[in-house]
């Protein structure tokens, strides 16, 4: 039989002991009912609430574990984040890329300014936050042959004589990012690292969209790793006769990524009307009515499609879509839906299509979208009126695009009242939590995420609260203890 650990002494799920054996909650009840059923097991000291552990609706494991080594600008202005590539320079030697991400636009715009700078600093590789601009050094940029062209579906920015300022957008950020491309050796390091970062934030599992190198790193890591994947491919790196597959013991390849539009921040999401502070209406990233047919094949496949839909119109297009593809095991999602037209949130609930959002994306976006969005706030970030018309809600970071930080989402996913425009947008804790837990498994088309017994020992204990606090003092994937916080338990063989 196999050794059972009572942990006592902390709230869980309105009891105050839970029992966990094998990997699963075997028991939930008063203390002593606990020890008395369970002769022999090991007891631990508990206090404060434990909670479903998180898994993440969105991020990308392998890029996160990346971006832990590189040069982070989040939230920098221009004269610290140059400060800050330069100090890095001086650490990394004179001839490897400086890799370096999360620069706002108008840092990376102030940085094309001084090519002189930043032919000191190169090679380089900066992504905006929102990773569809680059900006790299002259020499590398030559090097590239980017400053002779650029490539289909891309922009290689340049200034008022017309020489390029290495700013580089969307299709034209390919070339550096193979010139930097990892290795599979880099890349099944990365896999390792995110994991242990998602664990101390109380996050056991995920969504994840990966391409061929990277699912690959994803599969080993979780062979052994008590961390559950459900990835993503981008459709177009993806065999037309290739299907959805168990990766490993935990992870599994469910679906294909298409991007209907670009973003917020670079002012490509594709809208109804124009924005406010810049011209036009975005930048379509696909053909409706070409990719329609490409998509209901890959959903008779057996794929579930999450689409990149940001703007209000391609978030319409993309449920459009949607609709007329085949059901699939792992229901089909749309990702991002940072605004809408009224009338969607009714008709994606009732199409039974998940709405995967990142309510911590407001800590950065909320500017921009009060510049771009100033008269249709109402309609952005439309948490409530998701849930409101019963929508299910899967919740996650977009890691590394945020921090994949539980406190920053519920607190944006309870607080975005802030985003204003005489709406509401804000939901209960308890469904944002939900929607961080169980809404993620439903998203993949499975159960999980609950307290209760029979379920797998996924918990998570925070000495306060999730909303309270910063990270948990104790986490459980699986029955075992994957992050602790010195004293988080106080262990005692029980009297037999
Ligand atoms: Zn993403």
């Amino acid at each position: 039989m196999q050794a059972t650990i009572v942990y006592e002494g902390a709230q869980v799920a309105g009891a105050r002991a839970v029992a966990v054996s094998g990997g699963r909650i075997v028991g939930l009840g008063d203390p002593a009912s606990l020890r008395r059923r369970f002769a022999g097991c090991t007891v631990r000291k508990v206090s404060g609430t434990f909670v479903p552990a998180a898994l993440d609706g969105h991020l990308h494991l392998v890029e996160y574990g990346l971006s832990l080594g590189e040069v982070d600008l989040l939230g920098l202005g221009a004269e610290l984040a140059l400060a800050r590539l330069q100090a890095a320079r001086q650490t990394l030697g004179s001839s490897a890329f400086l890799l370096a991400r999360g620069a706002r636009p108008q840092v990376l715009q102030a940085l094309a300014q001084d090519p002189e700078s930043l032919l000191a600093l190169g090679p380089l590789r900066v992504w905006a936050q929102d990773f569809h601009t680059v900006l790299t050094d002259p020499a590398t940029l030559r090097s590239l042959g980017l400053d002779r062209a650029a490539p289909a579906g891309g922009e290689v920015a340049r200034d008022g004589r017309g020489r390029p300022t290495g700013l580089l957008r969307e299709a034209a950020a390919t070339p550096l990012s193979d010139a930097t491309k990892p290795n599979q050796e880099a890349c099944d390091r990365a896999a390792r690292i995110a994991i242990e970062a998602l664990w101390r934030q109380g996050i056991v599992g995920a969504v994840s969209f990966e391409d061929e190198q990277s699912e690959r790193s994803v599969a080993r890591a979780t062979e052994d790793l008590p961390f559950r994947a459900y990835v993503y491919r981008y459709a177009g790196g993806l065999a037309a006769e290739e299907r959805p597959a168990a990766l490993s013991r935990r992870a599994a390849r469910v679906g294909l990524k298409y991007f209907v539009d670009g973003t917020l921040g670079s002012r490509t999401a594709w809208m109804f009307a124009p924005y406010a502070d810049a011209a036009g209406f975005g930048l379509p990233r696909l053909d409706p009515a070409a990719a329609g047919e490409e998509m209901r094949a890959r959903a008779a496949r057996g794929f579930s499609l999450a689409l990149h839909a940001i703007g209000d119109r391609a978030a319409s297009e993309a449920l459009a879509l949607l609709r007329v593809c085949a059901a699939t095991d792992a229901p089909h999602r749309i990702e991002h839906l940072q605004i809408v037209a009224p009338e969607l949130p009714l008709q994606l609930a009732q199409a039974g299509i998940t709405a995967s959002m990142q309510p911590c994306h407001l800590e950065q976006d909320l500017v921009e979208a009060q510049r771009a969005w100033p008269d249709r706030l109402g309609r952005a970030y439309p948490f409530r009126a998701l849930l409101e018309a019963g929508a299910t809600l899967a919740f996650g970071s977009d890691a590394p695009v945020e921090a994949p930080s539980l406190q920053l989402g519920l607190r944006w996913a309870t607080g975005a009242d802030a985003v204003g425009g005489g709406e509401f947008h804000a939901i209960p804790l308890e469904d944002a939590l939900t929607a961080y837990a169980e809404g993620v498994y439903r998203s993949v088309g499975r159960r999980g995420g609950r307290i209760a017994v029979g379920e797998v020992a996924n918990l998570c204990l925070y000495a306060r609260g999730p909303l309270a606090d910063p990270e948990p003092v104790l986490v459980l994937s699986e029955g075992q203890v994957v992050h602790s916080v010195e004293g988080a338990y106080l262990e005692q063989a029980s009297e037999a």
